[in-house]
């Protein structure tokens, strides 16, 4: 499996779009992986986990080719997970899709991601055709093109709707952890993923120099989740462990996130790395 993380930034993105705080003002002026948009991974180059707003740059930038991509997997509808109206542009009139092309992009999520979906396409025909919607079912594996069997976990985020983490298995038994955005994982997920050996699993650091557990998670919430993960058989000394969605506010830069988590045994995302697993 090949999994690229396409962006590791919290919803503002790492200069924040508008903001004058030391963070932002240090991350412009070391530049590289201090720069940071918004939060996306996929996989092989065609199961995408989150179209955010930076889904069409992470495409020009690394190169990528949307017209391969059969599934995306949404976590939740927050607006730097799901810019749900570029979905749009697979419309006819818009993308000319030959048929080598998959006939249609389907999009899994909660019953918010299915409204924005409506939303998003409406001015192009709506939902269905070249652009599909289905709701998640939670815990139940889920089998998809390109031989990738999903599962969504339940998040603790915003309780105004059901969030999802997933677990993404390939064809030869490969498998990783897209887990943010999130707390301290639920007992339910944790359940789930009980003697489920990951082969790499991505952490909510949103709050960096700061605990939190409770809706994301600074760096010492990820290590106690670390601690869980191999208490509850999921994770082992060779599972990649990648911190990730990062917050200006949480007041750690690249460097200094590395030389917090490497020693833990952890890796820091930056966007457009890949990982080979
Ligand atoms: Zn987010
Ligand atoms: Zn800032
Ligand atoms: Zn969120």
């Amino acid at each position: 499996m090949k999994l690229q993380i396409l962006g590791t930034a919290a919803a503002e993105g790492w200069p924040a779009m508008f903001c004058t705080c030391a963070w932002c003002k240090e991350a412009r002026r070391r530049g590289g992986k201090n720069i940071r948009t918004r939060s996306g991974a996929i996989i092989d180059d065609q199961l995408m986990i989150d179209f955010s707003p930076d889904a069409y740059f992470h495409e020009m930038k690394f190169g990528l080719d949307y017209t391969n991509v059969h599934t995306v997997l949404v976590s939740h509808d927050h607006e730097d997970h799901l810019f749900a109206a570029d979905l749009g542009n697979r419309y006819p009139g818009y993308g000319v899709l030959d048929d080598t092309v998959p006939e249609a992009l389907t999009v899994y999520g909660n019953d918010r991601v299915g409204l924005q979906i409506n939303h998003g396409t409406q001015g192009f025909g709506g939902p269905g055709g070249p652009v599909q919607f289905r709701r998640v079912v939670p815990f139940v594996p889920t089998k998809v093109e390109g031989g990738y069997t999903f599962t969504a976990l339940t998040a603790l985020h915003d309780r105004s709707q059901q969030c999802y983490l997933y677990l993404v298995e390939d064809a030869h038994g490969k498998r990783m952890l897209y887990g943010h955005d999130t707390g301290l994982f639920v007992p339910e997920t944790m359940a789930a993923l009980r003697g489920v050996r990951l082969d790499l699993a991505m952490l909510d650091c949103t709050m960096g120099a700061y605990r939190d557990g409770g809706n994301h998670m600074g760096i010492e919430d990820c290590f106690e989740m670390k601690a869980r993960l191999e208490r509850n058989g999921s994770i082992d000394a060779s599972t990649r462990m990648v911190l990730t969605h990062f917050s200006h506010n949480g007041h750690m830069l690249h460097d200094e996130l590395e030389a917090a988590a490497r020693p833990k045994g952890f890796d820091v995302a930056y966007d457009g790395v890949i990982y080979e697993i």
